[in-house]
This record gives C-alpha cells, structure tokens and sequence, in this order.
C-alpha cells in the first residue's frame, strides 16, 4: 500500500520514544490514539517481514495473564499493548502508573480506517487503497461488516474475510487453509475477531506464515462494524461502563466471567498496590524514597475453582 506521507504517517519513531507501564505482569504500551494508529501505518508503509501484532488488555485478559502461560507468551511478543478497559486504567492510575488513554481494539480499528480515509480524500491523486481481511465472527457476520466498512470509509478496501468453523485452532489443515486465504489476499492489516484468548495464542502461534505487516486482535470488533452486536452508546464508553452494556446484551456468556473478574481484579490490584509498597525503600545516602517499578506477577492462588470458569467459553 503506498498512502500519501501525512502528519499521522509522520508520527513515527513511536518504537524509541513509547513508554511502557508494567501491570500485573503485562507491559502496556502508554500511547494514544493518534500514536497507536500512527504507528500501525508505519509498518504498513516500512514493512520490514514481520507479522506485527497487537493486544489490548482489558481486566478479563489481565485475570488470564496470572495463570496462562501462553498467553503471556502471546502478549510478551506482541508488537503493542494497549490498555483496552477502564478498569486497567483506573488501577495504573492508583498504583501511580498512569496510562495516557484506553485505546480498545475496537476504537483503534475505526480509529485506523477515519485516518486513512481522511488522508485518501485530503490528497489530490487517488492512492491505494488500505486492504484489510476480517477473520472470525459467526458466518456471515464479516461479510457484512466488509459492506459497512467500504461504504463508510472508501479508501479501505476488505480483500477477504473467514469466518473459522468451531475448534479449527486444533485443525492443522484448516489453519494452513486460512494462512492461505490471507497471503492470497495480501492484507495490509489482519483483524482478528476470535476472542481472548483465542485470536492472541492463535497469532502467536502463527506469526511467522501470517501475510499481513499488522494484525490486531480486536474480539467482538466485527461484530460491532457489522451491526451484529450494538456497542455501548458513547456516555457509557466515557464513564467506564461498556461492560454493563455488554453483560446486558450477553448476560448468560458473560456473568460468569464478570463475576470471577471482580472478585480477583481487585486482588491483583491489591497485591500489586503492596508489592509496590515493599519496594519504597530508604536510601541513606540521598535521604530520599525511591519506588522501584515492579513486574511481579503477584503469587495467586486459586479460588474455588474459579480458574475452570475462565476456560468455559
Ligand atoms: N469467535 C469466533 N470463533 C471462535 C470463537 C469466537 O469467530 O472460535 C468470535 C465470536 O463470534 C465473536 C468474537 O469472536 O465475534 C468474540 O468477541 P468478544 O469480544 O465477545 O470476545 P471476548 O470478550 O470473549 O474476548
């Protein structure tokens, strides 16, 4: 893809000047929106072989994260991290590692495709189009997302989409079939919609044959272009609610989760917030506190069997 040079384009050098917060064990890439998407376009633009991916963590995969181990593989070689829930937010900010912004898959993608679109029709010639491939959904689903898609942004263009039928993760045939369809198509971005933590150890596991410089996993971000599923309205987003609309709308899938995510969310925050509190320590020489940052993945132990719920879906 060959976009015009543009500030966003511009905002490059992200991978030297971009912060990161350590969190229950995870590292979170402190960018915002603009930087993120900045960023994503660089390596569309400067591709360099790799598959670069990203996760966004919310408290559900922070819970995960504790006992998963492959899924602190996916995330320790993800390309970005970004902060997807309030809740994430909130504790970075209590444990006095604030994070700039939520930056959810499912507004970087939107947020991805404004730019590009904005860039296509503020630039005099007609430049190639983003091509994009939407993998995952119920049948069905992606193809209409892809008509929503191009009508709303026309310099996007969905080359493919796949909907995987149930258990093909384990299906070797079926994965190299889909690593076919991608290459075939020649995305500029991959969007994974499989659910966490599905599509993370999904892209891990094939990074290397995926045939796109950017793929990001977004969870029910297809669904949401398509009109499948409605997204919360925008003041539910903005004071930190959008969990409740989607409990409201999938209350059977999702309670038992909710549940187990706030009866241990706030204990990683607390071992978190106390591990912090053993690491102030006195220096005598500058008379001066020091805190020592932390990556400690706190020592939990399991409640009641409240891991087997997290393996439900
Ligand atoms: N999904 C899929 N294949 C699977 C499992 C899930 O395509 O094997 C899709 C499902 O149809 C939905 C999305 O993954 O579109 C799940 O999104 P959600 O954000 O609910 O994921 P979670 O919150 O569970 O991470």
């Amino acid at each position: 893809m060959s976009l015009p040079s543009c500030e966003t384009m511009k905002t490059v050098g992200i991978r030297t000047t971009k912060s990161t917060v350590h969190l229950f064990g995870m590292k979170l890439d402190a960018l915002r929106m603009p930087d993120a998407v900045g960023q994503l376009l660089d390596w569309v633009q400067n591709r360099d072989g790799n598959c670069h991916y990203v996760v966004t963590p919310n408290v559900d995969h922070a819970v995960m994260f504790q006992k998963h181990v492959g899924l602190q593989r996916a995330y320790a070689d993800a390309s970005l991290v970004l902060a997807d829930g309030f809740p994430v937010l909130a504790a970075a900010k209590l444990l006095h590692r604030p994070i700039p912004e939520r930056v959810p898959g499912s507004d970087l993608v939107p947020a991805l495709f404004e730019t590009v679109d904005a860039e296509a029709r503020a630039y005099v010639l007609d430049p190639s189009p983003l091509r994009v491939f939407l993998l995952g959904a119920a049948p069905g689903v992606a193809e209409r997302a892809a008509q929503n898609i191009e009508q709303q942004w026309p310099a996007v263009t969905v080359v493919g989409t796949y909907s995987p039928p149930l258990g093909f993760e384990k299906n070797p045939t079926e994965n190299a079939a889909i690593l076919r369809h991608i290459a075939q198509a020649r995305p500029d971005v991959l969007i994974i919609g499989l659910g966490a933590p599905k599509q993370e150890l999904w892209v891990h596991a094939h990074r290397s044959q995926i045939a796109a410089p950017v793929a990001l996993c977004v969870g029910a971000t297809i669904d949401f272009l398509a009109g499948e599923k409605p997204r919360a309205p925008a003041w539910m987003r903005r004071v930190g609610l959008e969990w409740l609309h989607r409990l409201l709308g999938e209350p059977r899938r999702l309670a038992k989760r909710y549940l187990r995510d706030a009866w241990i969310f706030p204990q990683l925050v607390w071992r978190e917030w106390a591990a912090g509190r053993r690491a102030v320590s006195f220096d005598p020489l500058k008379s001066t506190l020091h805190r020592v940052e932390t990556a400690e993945v706190p020592e939990f132990v399991d409640q009641a069997g409240l891991w087997d719920i997290a393996n439900s879906r």
